[in-house]
């Protein structure tokens, strides 16, 4: 008979959309070829305001693509739909906070059956940029400079928030990247090259996340590597993305045409390999399962590498990098996905 994958998507957060379209990818995915003979897909769209919908509501936004206008009230947050009983194996298809968080790993981990991806602490670890950082010194992979704050110290103490924005300046310099710890897309991520935009970045931050991280800005490329695996994971070619914009903010991630995607990267022979095996290495630190995609700044003047993050639950659309890399490094979509649910099963027979 076949294995019942529960397909979670939507989400309580700011890459609800995204998410829906990248389940519609994978639900494709799962019904064509051998898959359709292995497989049998309930979709679960979790709403806006974290409520579940099975059935009909579900499938229809998974066939629109779009979310539900008006999120239904009618069962609470602890109500999950009967057909959740049902399900073999969890692919949770969701991107940012409550989801690839660790935050439904947890539930999923409490439920006792097997799910793709990351764990509740891989998850979390990836999440949280302070936490990863941390991870990635300990592993010793190269990273720019960075300063990790508090909402506390810039909303609740007007004394010593000036001497913070000295030590800021003094220690990283313009222009730096204010960044709220826990978000995805670029939210709340500004670039900034005074004390006045400085001073705005962080109270703009700190109305997003508790925990606030300042880097040094790097003038560089951006490349990324895809992950897929669990104790020995594998590393796909290196992609590339560029664009006109200032960085690569919210608007140019998702406005089509701003930005371009070049995979294989055109990069020296030498620096594949090491990116690929730092891509392992951070994988390997933040305690990843699965999958991921790690993201890097190639330095071209200096050759050097630096690890800019890691996303546990990177866009899994058609035309995302992810599924790409590994296209071109040999493994189709589908293949991918089988893959995925593979890892999962022999993730949770080692956990039992
Ligand atoms: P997100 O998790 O939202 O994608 P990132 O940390 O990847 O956040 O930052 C988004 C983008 O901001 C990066 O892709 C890059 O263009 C720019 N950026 C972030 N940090 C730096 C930095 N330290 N130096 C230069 N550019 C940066
Ligand atoms: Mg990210
Ligand atoms: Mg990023």
């Amino acid at each position: 008979s076949k294995l019942r994958v529960g397909l979670l998507f939507g989400g309580r957060s700011g890459e609800h959309e995204v998410s829906i379209i990248s389940a519609k990818a994978i639900a494709n995915a799962l019904s064509s070829g051998e898959n359709s003979q292995k497989y049998e897909v309930t979709p679960f769209y979790i709403q806006k305001n974290g409520v579940w919908q099975a059935g009909e509501t579900a499938q229809q936004v998974l066939t629109s693509g779009k979310p539900t206008e008006n999120d239904s009230q009618t069962a609470n947050l602890w109500q999950f739909p009967p057909q959740a009983a049902d399900i073999d194996l969890w692919f949770p298809v969701l991107h940012g906070p409550n989801g690839e968080d660790g935050t439904i790993q947890g539930l999923l981990t409490l439920m006792q059956v097997p799910f793709v991806g990351s764990g509740v602490l891989g998850s979390a670890v990836g999440m949280d940029k302070i936490a990863m950082k941390t991870a990635f010194a300990q592993a010793g992979i190269p990273q720019v400079k960075y300063k990790a704050i508090t909402r506390d110290q810039i909303w609740s103490n007007p004394c010593i928030f000036p001497k913070l924005c000295d030590e800021i300046e003094a220690s990283l310099g313009y222009p730096c990247f204010v960044k709220p710890a826990n978000l995805g897309s670029s939210v709340g991520i500004a670039k900034v090259r005074s004390r006045q935009e400085l001073e705005a970045a962080l109270d703009n931050a700190a109305s997003y996340d508790r925990r606030i991280i300042v880097e040094a800005g790097v003038v560089a490329r951006e490349v990324e590597c895809a992950v897929l695996g669990n104790d020995n994971p594998k590393a796909s070619v290196i992609g590339e993305i560029t664009f006109n914009s200032d960085f690569y903010d919210y608007e140019t991630k998702y406005t089509q045409g701003k930005a371009d995607l070049f995979i294989p990267a055109s990069l020296p022979k030498n620096i594949v390999p090491k990116i690929q095996e730092l891509a392992v290495k951070a994988f390997l630190a933040v305690d990843g399962a699965g999958l991921s995609r790690v993201d890097f700044f190639y330095v071209e003047a200096t050759g050097e590498i630096l690890i800019n993050e890691i996303n546990t639950f990177p866009g899994f659309t058609s035309t995302s990098m992810y599924p790409q890399l590994w296209e071109k490094t040999g493994i189709s979509f589908t293949e991918l996905v089988d893959q995925l649910i593979q890892l999962a099963i022999e993730r949770h027979s080692k956990l039992e």
